[in-house]
């Protein structure tokens, strides 16, 4: 009864065709919220400042919306640093660990914030962080809400009434609140408590959201956006009726404003018909991702649904290709009519960066294809106007596609040729991993228990500060290159010393794992500026592949070459992988992923080639980020898993059996792919394992994993030393599960966040650990 009475009210209520956005990005376009809260963390400025930072973010970038004619403007997207962290700050989810924090006479409530994200060691107080962990298929980490089975919620924050009302200043009515939804809270968060689900906590949650909706309805707002991203996963059947239910609820007990429910980074597939039939105003449907699902969601869709459609990628850096996306907005227009159609990007721009007009270094042929968050605004505004008859727009547009899609710096046949050549042959070794493993025994003769480390060592002030000086000239390349030498020499002699065994050259040459590759391939290019937000303060500056991607020459063979003539000991060689480098770069959209990664692919397989011709016995092929790359729906798993080993295998394939190829993985759960893993027959794999006490080893034990695997045995991203006997023990838990002599002694992954003198006590213990470990068995 309650739903039919709400409905007759939202079919007088619609007006004509909007246009709105999600979210904005926050940290300003010279990163000031990172530089504001940095400083406040280290007590150099007051809240004050900090505040006046942040306010004059938010005007920005609500002008910034306005001046691009969007109608439809979000506020409390703002954040200080995360926007799940706000929400269990609004809902008044703090765990009791906190509770000293706000007995500071000097704190406020923005510290106590500040401690939940980052933790806190001060006035006699030691409390950890939460977990944080990324946002669905993005590289944005959100803090991860702690739920206990007693749990309460009530309103805790004044920050989105704030907000809404300081927007409402300057934007009126086209002010939109956002929040995370009530359904996405829950499931984004963890049972810190044995005993109950955290679906369950649904009805105690749902009064609050209805307190804060109605409250920010009082204050003015017509239009609420809550975000359901998890709307567009693979549901249980009772979190299909939470759904249900939250939203009837909160029906019920609200009227007189317009929720929009946004789901986003995949298709609503089995989950439509429910998503269509939440009694909310409008819905938001990702058509970048899934552009598939329109079809079937006009089909469901009932008459008094407005329906925002996402055609312009919030997740890229590439212009809209207006034609594909006015199929998209007039197919939705001939079925609902123009006035229930609301033009919007697929997800918040927080995940683009932010203003290609400060981009003054990339090729004006490439940056005429590309498109950043302020000129996204633009675009979802043109869409209008040009669904609205403008012609001119839509015929500018169509030189700038075409231009991108014929472009010899783009396309280059030679290697499409290669990429369509590759057959099963090129990514399979000559011979079955026993007879290698054979062959390596008698090549290297290791010990039991070899040790080894990941790659990096300390990027001290020092490394980096050559590195800056060369690239403002101050160094010639020759003395940038005998100081980095030097740093390689000295690392080398204090890895001999203290005994390990498969040596490393220590990375000192790379700005990073991605970047220094991306910037010796052909196909990549590099911002100045195009900062995104990765979590907090943290921003990242990912590549962009723009065109095929090709290798005009060796880029790691000089440095280890160098480093091997060092040394009798085996030098490892060191590479990033092809999903790795496809996972933290912005990618083409003009052909499949797979495509982009089999052409990193060769290009690696050919460096491998190199690296062995130049007789580096040893290579490690990072790839960190396969397990990240997951599709969300199970469904598209398989076959993202056959092409990212693929690629794996084509880069390792082009070696003979006497050369042994190493893998490493960190901060992945292993379980439900680990067939994936084996698939990959690297000969060594090294994995994160020791913040887990080895539990992510029982997956390799269950399988029986064949190969061999170093799992690490000490956690890199803390300062702390570990003992001797702690890591023996470590190293006697994974021997319980895998056959002793495949096991590799390793931490958990590179140490160029370190410092030298607890690397240095920490791998003399290592080593320490494998010899007492080799005594044992
Ligand atoms: N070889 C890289 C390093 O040691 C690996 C880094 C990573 O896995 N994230 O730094
Ligand atoms: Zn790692």
């Amino acid at each position: 009864m309650y739903k039919s009475l709400f409905i007759d009210l939202l079919r007088k209520n619609i007006k004509d065709m909007l246009t709105q956005n999600l979210g904005y990005p926050r940290i300003g376009g010279q990163r000031q919220l990172k530089k504001a809260s940095e400083q406040y963390w280290a007590g150099k400025i007051d809240l004050n400042e900090l505040n006046s930072v942040a306010h004059k973010i938010k005007e920005d970038n609500w002008q910034t919306q306005l001046d691009a004619g969007i109608d439809l403007i979000p506020c409390n997207d703002f954040s200080f640093y995360d926007q799940m962290l706000d929400m269990s700050m609004l809902l008044g989810v703090i765990p009791q660990r906190y509770l000293p924090i706000s007995a500071v006479k000097t704190n406020s409530e923005i510290d106590l914030y500040f401690a939940m994200a980052r933790g806190y060691q001060k006035d006699g107080l030691d409390i950890t962080a939460m977990e944080m962990t990324k946002w669905l298929d993005t590289n944005y980490h959100y803090i991860v809400p702690e739920f206990r089975a007693k749990q309460t919620f009530s309103l805790s924050s004044e920050k989105v009434f704030n907000e809404y009302n300081m927007a409402k200043q300057l934007l009126g009515k086209k002010a939109k609140p956002v929040l995370v939804g009530p359904v996405s809270y829950l499931l984004l968060g963890k049972e810190k408590e044995e005993g109950f689900e955290r679906i369950d906590l649904i009805k105690e949650l749902v009064p609050v959201y209805i307190e804060i909706i109605n409250r920010l309805k009082q204050e003015g707002a017509t239009w609420i956006q809550l975000d359901e991203p998890c709307l567009a996963l693979d549901l249980s059947k009772t979190t299909k009726e939470a759904f249900e239910l939250a939203y009837c609820a909160i029906a019920n007990r609200v009227s007189g404003v317009k929720l929009l429910v946004a789901t986003y980074f995949e298709a609503l597939l089995d989950n439509a018909q429910l998503a269509v039939s939440l009694p909310v105003s409008a819905l938001h449907v990702d058509l970048v991702r899934a552009p598939e699902q329109l079809e079937e969601v006009l089909a469901l869709i009932p008459d008094y649904l407005q329906l925002s459609v996402g055609v312009v990628d919030g997740r890229n850096v590439w212009k809209n290709d207006y034609e594909k996306s006015l199929q998209l907005i007039n197919k939705a227009v001939e079925k609902l009519g123009s006035n229930r159609i609301i033009i919007t990007p697929s997800c918040s721009l927080i995940h683009s960066p932010i203003d290609l007009d400060l981009e003054t270094t990339i090729d004006p042929e490439i940056k005429n294809w590309m498109a950043f968050a302020k000129q996204k605004l633009n675009e979802v505004a043109e869409l209008k106007q040009i669904a609205e008859g403008n012609q001119q727009l839509l015929l500018s547009n169509k030189e700038a596609i075409a231009s991108r899609r014929s472009s010899r710096k783009a396309h280059k046949q030679v290697i499409k040729d290669r990429v369509a050549a590759i057959t099963e042959e090129y990514a399979t070794r000559e011979s079955a991993f026993p007879v290698r493993q054979q062959l390596h025994r008698e090549r290297f003769n290791l010990p039991a228990f070899p040790t080894t480390t990941i790659g990096s060592f300390p990027q001290t002030d020092d490394v980096r500060r050559l590195r800056a000086r060369h690239k403002k000239g101050e160094l010639t390349l020759e003395q940038y290159e005998k100081a980095i030498e030097q740093a390689t020499i000295d690392a080398i002699r204090w890895q001999e010393e203290i005994g390990i065994d498969v040596l490393v050259h220590g990375e000192f040459e790379r700005n990073d794992m991605v970047e220094y590759f991306g910037e010796q391939l052909d196909g990549f290019l590099f911002t100045k500026n195009g900062w995104v937000q990765s979590y907090g303060s943290r921003c990242v500056k990912p590549p962009v592949i723009y065109g095929d991607v090709s290798r005009p020459a060796d880029i790691t063979v000089r440095w280890s070459k160098f480093a091997a003539a060092q040394t009798d000991k085996p030098m490892k060689g060191m590479l990033t992988g092809p999903v790795t480098m496809l996972q933290w770069s912005f990618v083409r959209d003009d052909q499949p992923r797979e495509a982009t990664t089999n052409q990193i692919a060769l290009a690696i397989r050919d460096e491998v080639v190199a690296l062995e011709q130049a007789g580096i016995g040893i290579i490690q092929i990072d790839e960190a980020a396969i397990r990240e790359g997951l599709p969300l729906r199970k469904a598209k798993r398989p076959h993202y898993l056959d092409w990212a080993v693929k690629a794996f295998r084509i880069t390792a394939g082009g070696v003979e059996d006497k050369t042994q190829i190493h893998t490493h993985m960190c901060y992945s759960e292993f379980n439900d792919i680990i067939k994936h893993i084996a698939a990959m027959d690297a000969d060594v794999i090294t994995i994160e394992t020791s913040r887990s006490q080895m539990e992510l080893l029982l997956a390799f034990a269950h399988f029986e994993y064949p190969n061999e695997i170093g799992p690490g045995v000490y956690d890199i991203h803390s300062p702390r030393v570990p003992g001797v006997d702690e890591m023996v023990s470590l190293l006697a838990k994974a021997a319980d599960l895998l056959p002793a002599q495949n096991l590799w002694v390793n931490p958990d992954c590179g140490l160029k966040t370190r410092k030298w003198p607890e690397t240095k006590a920490a791998l003399k213990n290592m080593v320490a650990a494998a010899r007492q470990a080799r005594e044992l068995i």
